[in-house]
């Protein structure tokens, strides 16, 4: 039987908002009033002294996320992006260095090797993935690169195997950015310890959150060290320290503070659950997706690998829907809540974010970095350069997250009921 769809002024299939994530509860409550009661906020000093590597939650935090992620050393920061500043000091990036980095991410990625005069030089993503290609990295390193900054974009774990291969041949640092891949895993290896440095977000919008924060991972001493001075003033301790490379040891305050970490404590109990939940939301999703024929959702991962599912991507298919992408989840966004209760931003979007090299910073080449005195270089920034991801983003894919833990069956299926009832309409968007 048709109906009118919403978008044109049909009765949407759901109006009730669907509901809140919210992982935050009596543990987190009960322990942050145990650091309350104590009056230590924050023990950390910045100078050599027992201190310097902050209080007692700082240090549980950090030594229980070494335990959960599988890795020796994890440095607590005040966000995944000051942790990837840390990273790219700590790997002791320069002016003139090239950093190889996908433009399919949060803009902090690519922005972390521009903090200390290194040019983000953007690859091509794999089409099936979104991660990466290693084709495309090959094709981008020169003499002036670096490192390559790897993306587990949406969850799906990096292709490492290539990539550590092309750094080994190519005497390049990793740094894994794992913000939307806690737990996840490349052919049973955590991600973020695969790569010399790995970056975990704690912001609100994660898996896990203490409101802001972030982790580094890593199992090298040396750069786990620097992690700690760079995060931490630095320049007060390399000389109790004797530190003899002092390349990028200038500190900031990258500080998270025991109220924040002691959340932490709580957030990673609940971590494999959740992480449980929305895979076992995801399967449901998969099997139901599948029967759409315009829908081609993620392949199937190799053996012993996660896909954590930060988002869920898929891959809209104009020719055989008979309509644009954009009509279609306009269409859709008519039919059911785009947003959750307590949050304005969307759960569903065509694409991801744009390109990064189309931000004017790059367009512009308005950072000190590309000073041509500094960088001799022929990045490039063009529209085209990563023509997959230009397709991906403004064309095929678009992405959701009515996975969230929290979701019932009843509320994905109206989901799934929206999505039937546009195709079983489709017609009512090809004329308009
Ligand atoms: C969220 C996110 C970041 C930034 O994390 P913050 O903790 O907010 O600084 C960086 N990279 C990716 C891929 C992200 O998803």
């Amino acid at each position: 039987m048709s109906k009118v769809l919403a978008i044109n002024g049909g009765t949407p299939v759901r109006t009730q908002l669907f509901p809140a994530y919210n992982t935050i509860g009596e543990e987190e409550k009960k322990a942050v009033m145990k650091v309350l009661d104590s009056g230590n906020l924050s023990q950390y000093l910045g100078a050599w002294t027992h201190d310097f590597l902050g209080g007692p939650t700082v240090r549980a935090f950090e030594e229980e996320w070494s335990r959960v992620i599988g890795v020796k050393h994890s440095i607590s920061v005040n966000s995944n992006t000051s942790g990837l500043f840390t990273a790219a000091g700590a790997i002791g990036i320069q002016p003139g260095d090239e950093v190889i980095v996908s433009p399919y991410t949060m803009s902090a990625s690519a922005i972390a090797p521009l903090v200390y005069g290194g040019i983000p030089v953007f690859a091509d993503i794999d089409p099936l993935t979104f991660c990466m290609d290693p084709k495309s990295i090959e094709a981008r390193i020169t003499s002036r690169t670096k490192a390559i900054l790897v993306v587990h974009i949406f969850g799906h774990p990096a292709d490492m195997d290539s990539i550590m291969a092309l750094a080994k041949k190519h005497n390049l640092y990793v740094i894994e950015d794992c913000a939307q891949a806690p737990m996840g895993k490349y052919k049973g290896q955590p991600v973020g310890t695969i790569g010399d440095l790995g970056v975990f977000s704690l912001n609100y919008h994660k898996h896990i959150h203490t409101g802001e924060g972030g982790v580094i991972t890593t199992n090298n001493t040396t750069l786990a060290e620097r992690c700690q001075m760079i995060r931490n003033h630095a320049e007060n301790v390399t000389a109790p320290r004797e530190e003899k490379d002092l390349t990028n040891l200038i500190g900031y305050n990258y500080r998270m503070t025991e109220i924040e970490c002691a959340i932490g404590i709580e957030q990673l109990k609940k971590l494999p659950s959740l992480l449980q939940q929305r895979l076992d939301n995801v399967a449901f999703l998969n099997e139901k997706l599948s029967a759409f024929p315009a829908f081609e959702i993620l392949p199937m991962l190799a053996d012993g690998s996660v896909n954590t599912y930060y988002v869920y991507p898929v891959k809209f298919n104009k020719e055989i829907a008979g309509i644009e992408r954009n009509k279609f989840v306009d269409a859709l966004k008519a039919e059911i809540p785009s947003a959750v209760l307590r949050e304005t931003a969307p759960l569903i979007g065509a694409g991801y974010v744009k390109p990064l090299y189309l931000q004017p910073i790059y367009q512009q080449k308005a950072a000190w970095a590309f000073n041509p005195a500094l960088y001799k270089g022929d990045v490039s920034y063009e529209k085209g350069i990563c023509p997959i991801t230009e397709k991906m983003h403004f064309e095929v894919l678009f992405t959701h997250e009515y996975m969230r833990p929290g979701m019932t069956k009843k509320d994905m299926m109206d989901v799934v009921n929206a999505m039937e009832k546009i195709f079983e309409n489709i017609d009512e968007l090809k004329s308009v």
